[in-house]
């Protein structure tokens, strides 16, 4: 073969592929599942682009993904009829580590000290391209751009420092657009080039690439053929006149070799919900998020009108520490499609509130152009529309799993997601009527178990006013506030809001069912006891005694009062009416360095 010109890898590919070679074994068979990936990107750029440009399209080559393997050379060819890459591409794509994924790999493996996590590694980041060299002792791209008149090959070796680059000259290799590699398997490895072995790897990892994917396979019918009569048999007939002259027959298989369409294309959401089962919802989800664990819900679901559009959304089961940032969620949880075209998922609260960054789930919208960019999203009216039934539905699901038989259920959701509801009575006062039936606390009447607001309104005392809380750092010392004392005696409920962030969500609520949030740490708490005759006497015995300890306390204080809210404590320190609570000081105190 002519020799191309020669290059050296970038230091971290070379370290990647040391790795790959010498200890990524367990899991070898996610070459297939990155290679596909590539290729189902390398067709979406092209499908995108081609939007703008039509003229890319000019070979008129169907989008598709074809895997042919000679099983007995121990060879697999994977062609895609995608973007393709120029000569410049071919070696900032393959000889450098540019892209986040395998980036973000070696930064986790450097993290972990536990040489056995490498496996589990792979299976989350996926080393893209570079897998190929777990199978293979030589790789050759051959690729084509529409940008390039050329067609170029880049050729690397497993455990070598460089690759070749050439131009393709052989006529047999020509392609009219996209990018075909071949791989030449490893001795021990050979049993991956098995056409069978492919079609199911094909099938478990890549049900739902949205392009065809055709494996190489042989196939067979049966046809009758005449077979010529045993002269013993025939003999016998002959003298048996009465049974009839009857040709034989038998049946054989003739084979034979052809693409077989390997996926379901058909996207999820463009099916009928009720001919989608649920494993394979959960598929899908698992797949298009890369998560381990089934989601919690999801929701199909097709809306018509003024806007058009289908979706699937999901409630994962689980929140993830580090990789969900609460306030700051980067998390690529909404993909975006356009008539079927994969635009986006790399969302900022356009399409999806920040708050609700923990639901994941794919949109498809017939009515937006397909060349939308973040301006138009940011201002059209039809995505405003899209925004609030997107909302809506999520809310559905969460009040859904809140109604569960199974109170578990909800309390899980919690546990997860609770944080998310809170931050949403601050960030959407729209939805305050949605979100406030989710919320859950811990209360004076129940300390193990949250209740709901929907629990305490229906406990509340016929001539209670407010909803009382009290905010602290743990139910614990919720429990021994003083300012409790009273409202215990007269057993009214009062909610414990342990979460720092619970008291601004329900300041931000103001109120539910008609019934105003009470901090029961403020001045003038009014638990309709009062007994003015009462009150007068006692002012007038104790009234000396307040203005001495004010004057002894100076500015430490803002006033001292007589108080009717204490029941065996002699005096409590209290936040102004308009005064941050204690707990919100200590709050603000700890964001302040
Ligand atoms: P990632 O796919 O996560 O970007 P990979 O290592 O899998 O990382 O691939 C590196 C880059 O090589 C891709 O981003 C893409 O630009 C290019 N590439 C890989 N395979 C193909 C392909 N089949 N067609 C076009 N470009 C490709
Ligand atoms: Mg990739």
């Amino acid at each position: 073969p002519p020799v191309g010109e020669k290059y050296e890898y970038q230091a971290e590919v070379s370290r990647l592929m040391d790795l790959i070679v010498n200890s990524l074994y367990r899991n070898k068979e996610v070459f297939l599942r990155e290679l596909i990936s590539n290729a189902s990107d390398a067709l979406d750029k092209l499908r995108f682009l081609s939007v703008t440009e039509p003229e890319l399209l000019k070979d008129a080559v169907d989008l598709d993904i074809r895997i042919q393997t000679d099983k007995d050379n121990g060879i697999v060819a994977i062609t895609d009829s995608g973007i393709g890459m120029t000569r410049q591409e071919l070696i900032d794509c393959l000889g450098t580590i540019a892209q986040s994924g395998t980036a973000k790999f070696l930064k986790a493996l450097k993290d972990s000290k536990d040489a056995g996590s490498d496996n589990n590694l792979i299976g989350q980041f996926g080393v893209g391209f570079y897998s190929a060299f777990l199978v293979s002792e030589r790789i050759v791209v051959s690729t084509k751009s529409p940008k390039s008149d050329k067609q170029y090959v880049w050729e690397g070796e497993a455990s070598a420092s460089s690759y070749t680059i050439r131009e393709e000259t052989d006529p047999q290799n020509l392609i009219p657009r996209g990018t075909r590699l071949t791989l030449y398997l490893k001795r021990d490895d050979k049993g991956f080039a098995d056409p069978e072995r492919v079609q199911k790897l094909v099938k478990n990892y890549s049900q739902f690439v949205s392009f065809p994917i055709y494996t190489w396979q042989e196939k067979g019918y049966t046809k009758e053929v005449e077979i010529d009569e045993d002269p013993a048999e025939a003999k016998k007939d002959e003298q048996n006149a009465t049974s009839e002259k009857k040709k034989k027959t038998k049946t054989v298989v003739e084979r034979y070799w052809d693409w077989d369409l390997t996926n379901e294309t058909k996207q999820i959401w463009l099916r009928n919900p009720k001919e989608v089962s649920a494993e394979e919802y959960n598929e899908f989800y698992k797949k298009t998020f890369d998560e381990c664990l089934e989601p919690f819900a999801y929701s199909h679901f097709t809306t018509e009108g003024e806007v058009e559009f289908r979706s699937v959304l999901y409630i994962p089961s689980i929140a993830h520490s580090g990789k969900d940032d609460i306030v700051n969620p980067k998390t690529k949880n909404i993909r975006l499609y356009v008539k079927r075209v994969f635009i986006q998922d790399d969302f900022d609260g356009e399409l999806f509130p920040r708050y609700l960054s923990f639901v994941k789930g794919v949109v498809d919208s017939n009515d937006l152009p397909l060349n939308v960019s973040r301006e138009i999203l940011q201002e059209s009216q039809i995505v405003q529309i899209m925004r609030k039934r997107l909302v809506q539905k999520a809310f559905d699901m969460i009040l859904w799993i809140s109604m569960s038989e199974n109170k578990e259920d909800y309390e899980k959701f919690w546990d997860n997601f609770g944080r998310y509801l809170k931050l949403g009575c601050i960030d959407d006062r729209e939805n305050h009527k949605r979100i406030a039936p989710l919320l859950r606390f811990f209360s004076s009447q129940s300390e193990e178990e949250m209740i709901s607001l929907d629990e305490y309104v229906e406990n509340m005392k016929p001539e209670q006013k407010g909803i009382y809380y009290i905010a602290a750092d743990s139910v614990t010392s919720a429990r021994s506030a003083p300012f409790l004392e009273r409202l215990l005696q007269k057993d009214l409920q009062v909610l414990y809001l342990v979460d720092p962030i619970d008291e601004v969500a329900v300041q931000n609520l103001k109120s539910y069912k008609d019934k105003n949030f009470v901090d029961i740490s403020k001045e003038d708490l009014d638990i309709g006891d009062k007994n003015e005759e009462k009150e007068k006497v006692i002012k007038q015995e104790f009234g000396q005694t307040c203005d001495w300890i004010k004057k002894r306390l100076g500015d430490k204080v803002g006033s001292v009062q007589i108080s009717n809210r204490l029941s065996s404590s002699p005096c409590v320190l209290v936040a102004g009416k308009f005064g941050y609570s204690a707990n919100m000081e200590r709050l603000m105190k700890s964001q302040t360095v």
